[in-house]
């Protein structure tokens, strides 16, 4: 089957490549120009120390106090845009701050387009999770192991929900960890559907193999180096473990599973999709940028993904009750 697969090898190398041309990295032009420092210093020195800060902490809404957003934080949200309007006034392309487009801040919430589709991915998954619970029986062969894979979903949108919220260190790790463990996680359910059903043996093998790929991965990230290339290189790799198995199963079973083509449709769009945020373009109305777009576009996603897990579990129940019937 290797020859069916050319196109979407050379499809791979390409997007790697781009990918990690464009890994974002975190100083921007807008930081580094003389008059946002500038700005940011002087703010910070007339509205960040005595009455002043006091006076600032004292009339901050609580939920700004909660989420943690500083003196500083918004010293250095009021000088980007400043920054922006001199950018703009000169007619110059607008600039980068910290690694991220200028986008408006909607109470606590510093990217309120991706937080809200972050939020509608959980929903979306949490809903299809209820309804899967609802109409698969627990006796299912893949019942657990979707269980899991639902409940390792919805801690990532948690956490990029988070993340959307307030860009943090600790935010930012833990949402792309998780998002990491979704994948990871995913090429092991994969691997339960085609192999470990028959052969258990074979899926505690590769589960194994995958939490060390985890914890080496994430170990990696935290103790050496936050590398920005490594990791989006990283997940390409997983990602196209995944897309590439998912699509020989589908394949493989296209003659005999009606539902098969769900089943393809929805890896292809995951991964499609994933190529939006190539588009790196300043944020339409400073809300919407390429990220929320992609995050956007994968909610109607889940609909058809768990479509297509209800209609494997039940034709698995029913294929494993045929079985015994015929013994
Ligand atoms: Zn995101």
């Amino acid at each position: 089957m290797g020859h069916h697969f050319a196109p979407v090898t050379s499809l791979i190398a390409l997007v790697s490549t781009v990918l990690l041309l464009s890994a974002s990295v975190h100083g921007s032009q807008g930081d580094k120009e003389p008059v946002y420092r500038d700005c940011v210093k002087q703010c910070v020195r007339t509205n960040c120390t005595g009455d002043r800060l006091r006076g600032f902490q004292s009339t901050q809404p609580p939920y700004m106090a909660l989420t943690g957003w500083t003196c500083r934080d918004d010293c250095r949200y009021q000088c980007m845009w400043t920054t922006v309007g001199l950018y703009q006034a000169e007619g110059y392309r607008v600039p980068q701050f910290h690694g991220k487009w200028p986008f408006t801040r909607f109470l606590c919430f510093e990217e309120p387009a991706s937080a809200l589709a972050s939020l509608l991915n959980g929903l979306a998954c949490l809903l299809m999770l209820l309804r899967y619970r609802s109409t698969v029986p627990r006796q299912s062969p893949m019942y657990h192991t979707i269980n899991a894979f639902s409940l390792v979903s919805l801690n990532a949108w948690f956490w990029s929900t988070v993340f959307h919220t307030r860009d943090t260190y600790l935010t930012e790790k833990m949402d792309y960890f998780c998002a990491s463990a979704v994948i990871l996680y995913s090429i092991y359910m994969c691997c339960v559907r085609t192999l470990g059903l028959r052969r258990p043996g074979v899926s505690s093998m590769v589960g194994a193999l995958l939490i060390l790929v985890f914890t080496s991965h994430v170990s990696y990230l935290t103790f050496i180096s936050f590398d920005y290339g490594y990791n989006m290189a990283a997940n390409t790799t997983i990602g196209m473990v995944n897309l590439l198995w998912w699509l020989c199963w589908c394949w493989q079973n296209r003659r005999t599973l009606p539902y098969w083509w769900k089943c393809g449709v929805v890896v292809m769009l995951l991964h499609g999709l994933a190529l939006l945020e190539l588009l790196d373009f300043p944020p339409l109305y400073w809300v919407l940028d390429a990220h929320a777009a992609w995050h956007l576009s994968t909610v109607p996603v889940h609909f058809l993904f768990y479509s297509f897990l209800i209609d494997d579990s039940l034709h698995l129940l029913n294929t494993e009750k045929t079985g015994v019937k015929l013994e």
